[in-house]
């Protein structure tokens, strides 16, 4: 680009702040200079700031009254690459710069010196009185040569306690020391234990490996039935990766998924790989994105916000359950992991390997159209086989009051468990209850923030909204009609499955999970290792246990209600349930033990289940494209949502009518608008919302448009517009 890349103290530069400002601001550079991409620290009004250097000044302000960056924080510059990354992520989600560089300085502390942890080294000195102890210590420190350690470290490695350590260091025998804690991680052996790969799994580890040799940029669809080894497929691109000393990254929809993928991790390499996400603690969240930065970690394992760390070299991005919907980010920047994932690995000239078993209509037919490559694995591992699947037709089952489980899915269950094997009931919704509801009024108790309905949570004993998270005490009366225990909870979430479960199969034990039962992701992650060794006989859950989890006893899956998902007007209603109830299905059967599911449906003629139950993808796939190339919408048209909302419900409705009028821009590409209408969700946290709906043909430059279009409002300061573009849903 012909930038400079240093800029010598008093140099004018252009600094992106975090701070919501439509703008770079200028500054001088420091007493020594910057690098172009440095993290600093700059005055911003009475404040101070963190920024990052990002072009040479303008000098279209006042040159007398511009101040100079404070100083330069102590972390490697931004890399242009990723400079480039987030201006084109910025401008495809329509997203301010400084809300991207939020996202990609998601570490605290950046600028603080690196905190200090004490380690042990030989001394000077020779003890007098030397004990056995006292002698192992010395000896594990000269076997190690120039090697620190922690005193845990030391002590493990010379069976002793860590007074005896103490001791030695009161004398001089031992020299305890300051280091840095933001140490390299364990380096990662690309060769450690290589597995002996089927023909199918080896052919497409060869073709990926390829890819990676190359050295440039290339998206692969990994497709295969869960448990035909993709895994095992792509760690061989990371071991290519690795050999070729560039990064790998590894993203995972959830983070319960990573504890046994970390252990899997450390088989196959004889490490560790750096993890990154909600669950890791803030000195190790600093220190990963240091160490990503100066190439001290090889292989990083995360949620979908590690796309945004600094890696020095990347060479590799594994989208693993590609299709999942977690990728997309409905708050703050609404960016899909999955689209930016190809986007940074097309600048900085890497793989990625987008591994599902029922991958996205997009990705599909991105694959269809030769811009991916395609790789299947056809068979799964060693004997197991697909579960046999089929449907309970629900219509002519009289079932009781407040039941779910029908006799048949009952009878299923005790059968499984007197074999000592698992059996999974699967429902799609958290909590006791979806309503309550006052049998003497009608009265359905609701959010007093949202148009949303409150579930009952009996486990935490409160109803809790959904949609903002509020939640209040179960009340004793109505709180319309005042008529005392007259609430009924209608309808069943999770928690009440549970129960009918407790009392159907008394002496089995019964597991519920659930996002919202665990306080943790750590406790979250301990439970399930606990049930994939056995220790329980029924799961209850929620699609947190459809997302990969493995649990090798489990041999039957019941789907209390197959039709859920069917319902709502999302356009990837059909694509969801039939990849929601594959995965489920998939959970069943995968170790050596023939597998089977049941759906319990009230629609068994409903084409998405019976594409599911004759387990014929292609043809699922096919029909759903023709219906949205019919249809004009993704991924054969393009769409924008729009959402604005206020507190004041006219103010939302008048700049939605004004977009509506004022469509010029839009009507340049060929665009379309809908609405405004009220959204699905037509308030949440008091403020009401208006939605609009964008659709465009393909290959139009949709952003610049909606830029231009939403541009032209201007409302009052309580009025907030967001853009969503690729909108996954639709509330
Ligand atoms: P997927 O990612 O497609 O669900 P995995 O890679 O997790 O499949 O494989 C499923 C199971 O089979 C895992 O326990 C894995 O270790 C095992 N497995 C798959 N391929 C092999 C192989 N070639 N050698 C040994 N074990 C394998
Ligand atoms: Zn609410």
């Amino acid at each position: 680009m012909g930038q400079k890349d240093f800029f010598d103290e008093g140099d004018l530069v252009a600094v992106l702040t975090t701070q919501p400002l439509d703008r770079l601001l200028d500054y001088r550079a420091p007493e020594g200079g910057c690098h172009l991409g440095a993290f600093v620290e700059v005055p911003l009004g009475p404040r101070k700031v963190p920024g990052v250097v990002w072009a040479e000044g303008r000098g279209d302000f006042d040159l007398s009254r511009i101040r100079s960056v404070i100083r330069v924080l102590d972390v490697a510059p931004m890399r242009e690459e990723m400079q480039q990354f987030l201006e084109r992520a910025a401008a495809y989600t329509l997203t301010p710069m400084p809300a991207m560089l939020r996202l990609a300085t998601r570490a605290p502390g950046l600028g603080d010196p690196p905190s200090m942890r004490k380690v042990y080294r030989p001394g000077d000195t020779t003890p007098e009185r030397m004990t056995d102890a006292r002698r192992r210590v010395l000896e594990a420190l000269d076997e190690y040569g120039g090697l620190s350690f922690t005193l845990k470290e030391l002590s493990d490695a010379a069976g002793v306690t860590p007074s005896v350590v103490k001791g030695l260091v009161k004398i001089g025998a031992v020299r305890e020391e300051d280091t840095p804690r933001d140490m390299p991680f364990p380096m990662l052996d690309e060769g450690y234990a290589r597995k002996a790969l089927t023909e199918d799994q080896a052919a497409a580890a060869e073709k990926l490996r390829a890819g990676v040799q190359s050295g440039g940029y290339g998206t692969t669809l990994l497709r295969g039935v869960t448990g035909s080894g993709k895994t095992e497929v792509y760690l061989e691109a990371v071991a290519e990766c690795l050999a070729l000393r560039r990064q790998a990254l590894v993203l995972l929809p959830e983070i319960a998924l990573s504890a046994e993928f970390i252990a899997r991790v450390e088989e196959r390499f004889g490490a560790k790989p750096v993890e990154w996400h909600s669950g890791v603690t803030m000195t190790e969240r600093r220190r990963a994105w240091k160490m990503v930065g100066q190439g001290g970690a090889q292989l990083v394992v995360g949620a979908r916000s590690a796309l945004f760390l600094p890696f020095l070299d990347l060479g590799l991005i594994v989208v693993d359950e590609e299709h999942d919907t977690s990728y997309k980010q409905e708050d703050g920047v609404l960016y899909n992991a999955r689209d930016m994932a190809v986007l940074r690995a097309s600048i900085c000239g890497a793989q990625v390997v987008l591994a599902s078993a029922t991958p996205s209509l997009e990705s599909w037919t991105n694959a269809e159209a030769g811009k991916y490559e395609k790789l299947e694995l056809t068979s799964r591992f060693g004997e197991s086989v697909l579960p046999d699947m089929r449907a309970l037709d629900m219509r002519g089952v009289d079932l009781p009051s407040n039941r779910w489980i029908s006799p048949r899915l009952k009878t299923a269950v005790e059968i499984r468990i007197q074999q000592g094997e698992q059996a999974l009931l699967f429902l799609n919704r958290r909590g006791y209850a979806p309503v309550t509801i006052c049998r003497a009024c009608g009265h359905q108790i609701g959010c007093d923030h949202c148009d949303a309905r409150m579930v009952e949570h009996r486990f935490l004993k409160r109803l809790v909204c959904h949609q903002c998270g509020e939640t209040k005490p179960m009340p004793e009366t109505c709180p319309s009609c005042e008529a005392e225990d007259r609430l009924a909870a209608v309808g069943p979430g999770v928690e009440r499955l549970s129960e009918e479960a407790a009392e159907l199969f008394p002496e089995a034990r019964i597991a519920t999970l659930s996002s919202d039962l665990f306080g943790s992701a750590r406790a979250l992650k301990a439970r399930i290792t606990e049930i994939a060794e056995g220790g329980a006989d029924i799961i209850i859950g929620t699609q947190l246990v459809a997302k990969g989890h493995n649990f090798p006893l489990l041999t039957l899956v019941g789907v209390i209600d197959a039709d859920l998902g069917l319902q709502g007007s999302d356009l990837r209603a059909a694509e969801r349930t039939f990849q929601l109830m594959r995965q489920v299905s998939g959970r069943a059967g995968r170790a050596d033990k023939p597998g089977e599911a049941l759906l319990q449906t009230y629609q068994p003629e409903h084409p998405v289940i019976r594409a599911i139950l004759a387990g014929d993808e292609q043809a699922f796939w096919r029909a759903e494209a023709e219906e949205r190339r019919h249809a004009g919408v993704p991924p054969f048209g393009r769409m924008a949502g729009i959402i604005l909302s206020s507190t004041d419900m006219q103010e939302a409705f008048d700049a939605g009518g004004f977009l509506a009028r004022e469509d010029a821009p839009l009507r340049q590409i060929g665009a379309q608008v809908f609405g405004p209408a009220p959204a699905p969700v037509a308030r949440i946290r008091g403020r009401h919302r208006v939605r609009l709906l964008v659709k465009a043909p393909k290959g139009v430059a949709l952003q610049q448009a909606v830029a231009k279009w939403v541009a032209q409002v201007k409302g009052s300061t309580n009025l907030r517009l967001t853009v969503d573009i690729d909108p996954q849903s639709f509330y």
